[in-house]
């Protein structure tokens, strides 16, 4: 009853109380024993007081998983945004000037390094960039895009609708498999604001296909006089097999490049927008920017991480998502057996993916170690949760989209979900 007493002292004992009584009641009414009151108070109260967001262990194999929250951070990326939202900073402070200053400054100049770009903006994440561009751009008027790329990203996310919001009418070219530079010549008059390109990020269309090359787009905005926008989507900022480089589109003449801070480069969410800067400064001058802005942790996480990008090399072993991407198998397959024996079952050979719209066709060879099925569920549930992919009548525990660390704690975890 002491532990009761100090129970009720709690701030949550109420709702807690309400709660474990209502499903005594309901219990007794179902002629069950509706146990020991004072021990389910106490776990109710502990559970109010669990967090619901929590670090879960992916044994799925998909590198950039959007359920799971995308990439993980690097080391860097994690201390910029521990020193930076412990105080206060310079946020929006000039401090040689020692007046208002700008939150976008502070990661213009990487990336602009990094992209070859004239100028660069960060919003909340690349649906926002996109949408913001052709808001600042096109709003009123028409924007072309190929009926190639009318594409839906995940969860119902449709560039039609994103475009629709934005203000700007919607012209298709050309046709699903096939649109010619001479289709956005056609379409082009007094009422278009500018030509959207969007990368099929996971998808592709195979066989008898054509679309123009990106220069020959740019040089067709450059003649009309219009804005071409390329939404690369996930976008790299190093060489990653056959993924876009927003370099690459920088040099090809896209006037505005779009891409996302959480898929494979491997930062936090945000969208980049790089490009001219007559044209970035239009976004940023836009209402809209205002309530997309990133906030500081986005800012100082984004720039711990482009800043491992200085050394393309570095990137590569620091950032989680590209070291996933390059892990040796040996090495995937030496941790995939040292879990397996730890939990006493056999290695599988399985196929990792990218995920995140990102190089979809792109199969990773991986190798997992296979549980009962029958652990998903007490997996899930456990502490830290770990998900893996249930394949015929079995669990698959992807060992590519694990640490080292991690793979021992889903080593602990399978054996107390045995319990
Ligand atoms: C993923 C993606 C987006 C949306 O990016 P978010 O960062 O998820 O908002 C937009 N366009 C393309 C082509 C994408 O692949």
């Amino acid at each position: 009853m002491d532990e009761l007493a100090r129970a009720v002292e709690d701030p949550l004992a109420v709702d807690a109380a309400r709660a474990v009584i209502e499903r005594a009641r309901e219990e007794i009414r179902l002629g069950r024993e509706p146990g020991d009151l004072a021990a389910r108070m106490r776990k109710e109260i502990g559970s109010l007081r669990t967090a619901r967001l929590r670090r879960t262990l992916n044994a799925t194999g998909v590198l950039v998983h959007t359920n799971l929250g995308r990439a993980p951070l690097p080391e860097a990326a994690l201390e910029r945004v521990s020193e930076v939202g412990r105080g206060y900073s310079n946020l929006e402070y000039d401090l040689a000037g020692g007046r208002r200053g700008s939150r976008q400054e502070h990661v213009t100049g990487i990336l602009r390094r990094l992209t070859g770009a004239e100028a660069a903006l960060v919003v909340n994440n690349n649906a926002a960039a996109v949408m913001l561009a052709l808001a600042a751009l096109a709003e009123g008027r028409e924007v072309l895009v190929s009926r190639g790329e009318l594409i839906e990203i995940g969860d119902g996310f449709r560039i039609p609708d994103v475009l629709a919001r934005s203000g700007a009418r919607l012209v298709e070219v050309g046709t699903t498999n096939r649109t010619r530079a001479s289709d956005y010549e056609r379409a082009i008059g007094s009422e278009t604001g500018a030509i959207l390109r969007v990368h099929q990020s996971n998808f592709r269309v195979l066989g008898f296909t054509e679309r123009p090359e990106l220069r020959r787009l740019a040089e067709i905005a450059r003649r009309t006089g219009l804005p071409l926008v390329d939404d690369l989507g996930s976008g790299a900022l190093v060489d990653l097999h056959d993924e876009p480089q927003a370099r690459d589109s920088v040099a090809a003449g896209a006037d505005l490049v779009c891409f996302s801070g959480d898929k494979l480069l491997g930062g936090p969410q945000a969208g980049i927008v790089v490009g001219r800067a007559e044209l970035v400064e239009r976004l940023r001058r836009h209402p809209l920017q205002r309530a997309l802005r990133a906030d500081k942790l986005t800012l100082a996480a984004l720039e711990g991480t482009l800043q491992l990008y200085l050394d393309p090399e570095r990137a590569r072993r620091e950032v989680p998502v590209l070291r996933m991407l390059e892990e040796p198998l040996e090495s995937v397959r030496g941790r995939a057996e040292r879990l397996s024996a730890a939990v006493g079952r056999a290695v599988e050979e399985t196929v990792a993916r990218v995920g995140g719209g990102a190089l979809p066709l792109m199969e990773l060879a991986s190798f997992a170690c296979a549980v009962e099925e029958e652990l998903a569920e007490p997996l899930r549930l456990g502490e830290p949760p770990v998900v893996g992919v249930v394949r015929d009548g079995r669990l698959l525990l992807d060992c590519r989209t694990l640490t080292d660390a991690e793979a021992d704690e889903v080593a602990a975890a399978v054996a107390s979900a045995r319990g």
